[in-house]
């Protein structure tokens, strides 16, 4: 297991030496089984780190706040799998420069971060290929099935009651680190893209693009869902469309750092379906 001050005093080794000018890692939260992002500069900071099996939200998207590498000074982070992925699609798509960033890389069971291959995105391509070909012991969702078993009737009645419930507050929009946009085409009214009341239309509008918008983007890391403040189950949107990408296009988003984006690129193996 990992002991919180084994890390500790490495970030605290970091901060002294001047290699970063902030780490960004998991303090304690408004429970005692919630954590939240901490942003650290100081020892003092420091020592309000925390890292188990709580720590479960994706912090990569704080790498890409307005003007925070912008300096060129380095930046560390605690990423889980999921992260490193994203933090790869980010670099893939230009958002950030990954020699500014150091990882401490963690799984979700408590493994030590000295455990996971290294520091730096590059040394992890090897781990998170093994993802791909062996997922870990996590159980597909049940209502997958479920929802699978359904006719398209049945499965428009059940996305509907669900996204009836939606109330646009965006939370799942802003949790995510793949939606880095300063603008994004909902806050655009001229013209309006996409509707922003909280009806029928709209929520199937928002969702629908949204999932759109995250296919071969998505990395799974459960975001949007744990931020949804009515309980939309957006991670059964988001699995569904990964298992889609990956079986049509041999796509496992954010494997590596030069990754060509699915939507974006064309393999002559690509299937044509979509052609008719
Ligand atoms: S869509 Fe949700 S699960 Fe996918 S990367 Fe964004 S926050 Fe994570
Ligand atoms: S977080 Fe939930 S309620 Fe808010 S916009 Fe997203 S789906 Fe709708």
């Amino acid at each position: 297991m990992i002991t919180q001050e084994k890390y500790r005093s490495k970030v605290k080794k970091l901060l002294a030496d001047g290699s970063v000018k902030m780490v960004i890692g998991y303090g304690p939260g408004s429970t005692a089984d919630r954590r939240r992002p901490l942003f650290v500069r100081s020892f003092e900071d420091a020592d309000q780190l925390v890292l188990d099996s709580n720590c479960i939200g994706n912090l990569s998207g704080y790498l890409v706040t307005e003007g925070l590498l912008s300096d060129e000074k380095h930046v560390a982070i605690f990423l889980r799998p999921e992260g490193i992925r994203s933090l790869n699609i980010l670099a893939a798509e230009s958002q950030l420069n990954l020699d500014q960033i150091i990882i401490f890389g963690f799984d979700s069971v408590g493994r030590e971060v000295n455990s996971l291959p290294g520091e730096h995105a590059e040394e992890f391509v090897e781990f998170i290929g093994s993802i791909k070909e062996n997922p870990p012991e996590k159980s597909r969702d049940p209502l997958l099935y479920r929802i699978e078993q359904m006719n398209s009737q049945e499965r428009f009645a059940f996305w509907k009651e669900e996204f009836s419930r939606c109330i646009k507050c965006y939370a799942c929009r802003q949790s995510c680190p793949m939606c880095y946009c300063r603008r994004c085409i909902v806050d655009s009214n001229q013209p309006q893209w996409v509707n922003t009341s909280s009806h029928t239309l709209g929520n199937f509008e928002w969702n629908i693009v949204r999932a759109f918008h995250l296919a071969g983007r998505c990395v799974g890391c459960g975001n949007c869902d744990r931020a949804c403040p009515v309980n939309i189950p957006l991670r059964l949107i988001n699995a569904r469309m990964a298992e889609e990408v990956l079986e049509s296009f041999d796509h496992f988003a954010g494997i590596s750092n030069t990754q060509e984006p699915v939507l974006a690129s064309f393999k002559k193996e690509d299937s044509e379906t979509f052609i008719l």
